[in-house]
């Protein structure tokens, strides 16, 4: 108590020195590194990566470079290592699992995802999928750095998933053997697309199906130039303008793991070879992945976060 006080006193002084007022200190989230960003965006959607392929050369160098990067960040391995291989269609794919135990609550975990391959080369061309998903591995990535300086009270799991583009491979095997039990994730976050911001909007997808995540969203501070929306997640819509089957959180949805999902909508280089790093906008990319980062930490804030439940509109016994 005494310390407490001594150190209110201080704080005290100290601003009274510069005139400001006094307010209750907040930790401010880092500010995402827009240098580092984009230097892992064009490292993973460079032509030597070729298209990080499934099962194919390009696809393991990707591999490689987000295993290092990884590593970079202070995330921690698994006791069996940085990777998690599986097989799926008579292919070896590998998803890179990172992790940081949490301070408080270490059985608690968020675990946020984003899948590095693409599409590899396809008649002669590279799809270098700068978009469709350097930007998300490389959010991935960033986020891991940022809480290297602000260790999380929960446990957090990063993990790179392959196998995307071919059906969700990655994150259907991840879920169906979760380094740790499921009912102890809850949430996932998941990043697929999320540089390309060609009319401003970004989608925040799942709220529909998991509304306690509304008041979280709409409590993080606004970036700028991006539009946050919901939508996107109406499960009385089918096809392309339902989202919630068409990347990866999708597995962790069918589990009953809640998620959100941030992506853009379909832009003019989507599944195209002209996908490049050079086509994105770096300052609205870095709000972007700014707003990922807030989310984290502000699910990481909460003491009992709680996302199960009653989905509306939709019965608690209808299943995925
Ligand atoms: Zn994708």
């Amino acid at each position: 108590m005494k310390l407490w006080a001594f150190v209110v006193a201080g704080l005290t002084l100290a601003g009274c020195a510069y005139g400001a007022p006094i307010v209750a200190q907040q930790v401010q989230p880092a500010p995402v590194n827009v240098e580092r960003l984009m230097t892992d965006v064009r490292a993973l959607s460079a032509d030597e990566m070729e298209g990080r392929g499934f099962g194919q050369p390009g696809g393991d160098r990707a591999r490689d470079y987000v295993v290092a990067a990884f590593e970079a960040a202070g995330l921690e391995p698994l006791a069996s290592g940085w990777l998690k291989p599986f097989t799926a269609r008579g292919t070896a794919g590998e998803n890179v699992v990172g992790v940081v135990r949490g301070s408080v609550n270490p059985d608690q975990w968020i675990v946020v995802t984003a899948h590095y391959d693409h599409e590899g080369i396809q008649n002669g061309q590279i799809y270098n999928g700068a978009d469709d998903n350097a930007s998300g591995t490389a959010a991935l990535i960033e986020l891991a750095r940022l809480l290297r300086d602000h260790p999380p009270r929960q446990s957090v799991m990063f993990v790179a998933l392959d196998g995307e583009e071919a059906g969700l491979l990655g994150a259907r095997a991840f879920v169906a053997d979760s380094p740790v039990p499921l009912d102890r994730v809850v949430l996932n976050i998941n990043l697929d697309m999320v540089a390309r911001g060609d009319n401003g909007i970004l989608w925040v997808v799942g709220t529909r199906l998991y509304p306690a995540l509304i008041p979280v969203i709409e409590g993080l501070p606004q970036q700028p130039g991006i539009e946050r929306r919901f939508g996107y997640d109406d499960p009385a819509v089918r096809g392309r303008n339902n989202w919630v089957n068409l990347s990866d959180q999708a597995a962790f949805h069918a589990r009953g793991v809640p998620f959100v999902f941030f992506s853009v909508d379909d832009h003019g280089d989507y599944h195209q070879p002209s996908d490049d790093a050079e086509r994105i906008d770096a300052a609205w990319y870095r709000g972007a992945v700014q707003t990922a980062w807030e989310t984290l930490m502000a699910v990481d804030r909460m003491d009992n976060p709680q996302f199960r439940g009653s989905p509306v509109g939709v019965p608690a016994t209808t299943k995925p």
